[in-house]
């Protein structure tokens, strides 16, 4: 459904990725795991095509993404992969309602609407009554379910989290990561989820560990021993 094949990327002289592989199934969650600086971050921005790649191919749904030009993949990221990141990044001249809304917005969706849509992950997320909040009124638990409420709402085929608990307790990381699940499943959306936590990597179908720009996939019984 998703997969990079032996991608090579460098930041000027620094290798980044140096062949690395991973293939992800529709409607799976895979965690990524690695040391820090070992390529997770660079190699989720490949496969959500932010990045282009040295060398190798990114294909997605059967389309090569690599090669296609930037239009193309921003239109592909905007109408069918949804994001979030470490600290939430929510615009924050917005309120916490225009917020979750924006994905729809930005594919064209009128206003009225969008915040229509956007109302019911309020409940969802236990996050009533904070819809006119600006993110600098929130805490970080507060933002990071509205990010994750943002990556969602337009029921993306794909949502890439990168490290989507890194700034929470670990209580309020389970508590996201339980919405987060819960969410992925019910509309079928596939997660690749970044974390260096094994609990959070826990909720996942697979794992896959990325060491020194290469990457290796773990199959659920050795995840379990
Ligand atoms: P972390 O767990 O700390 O988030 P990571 O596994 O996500 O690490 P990457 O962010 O993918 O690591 O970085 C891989 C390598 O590429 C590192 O050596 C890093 O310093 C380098 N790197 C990442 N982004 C850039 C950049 N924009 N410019 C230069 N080097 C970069
Ligand atoms: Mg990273």
């Amino acid at each position: 459904f998703l997969e990079a094949r032996d991608i090579e990327l460098s930041f000027g002289e620094t290798p980044a990725l140096r062949g690395a592989g991973l293939s992800v199934a529709a409607g799976e969650i895979l965690a990524v795991m690695g040391p820090s600086g070992s390529g997770k971050s660079t190699l989720l921005h490949c496969l959500a095509g932010i990045l282009t790649p040295g060398s190798g191919e990114v294909h997605f749904d059967g389309r090569r993404i690599d090669t296609m030009s930037e239009a193309e993949r921003s239109a592909l990221r905007r109408d069918r992969f949804g994001f979030v990141f470490q600290f939430g990044q929510l615009v924050p001249e917005l309120t916490a309602e225009e917020n979750v809304a924006l994905p729809l917005l930005l594919g064209g969706t009128r206003r009225a609407t969008a915040l229509k849509e956007a109302r019911p992950w309020f409940g969802r997320l236990g996050l009533d009554g904070l819809e006119q909040r600006r993110s600098g009124e929130l805490s970080g638990g507060q933002a990071q379910r509205v990010a994750l409420a943002r990556g969602l709402v337009a029921r993306p085929q794909v949502l890439f989290a990168d490290e989507p608990t890194g700034a929470l307790d670990s209580l309020t990381g389970e508590h996201v990561m339980d919405l987060m699940v819960g969410a992925a499943r019910e509309q079928g959306t596939t997660v690749v989820l970044v974390t260096h936590e094994a609990r959070v990597a826990a909720y996942a179908d697979r794992e896959a560990i990325v060491r020194d720009g290469r990457a290796t996939s773990l199959s659920p019984d050795r995840i379990a021993s």
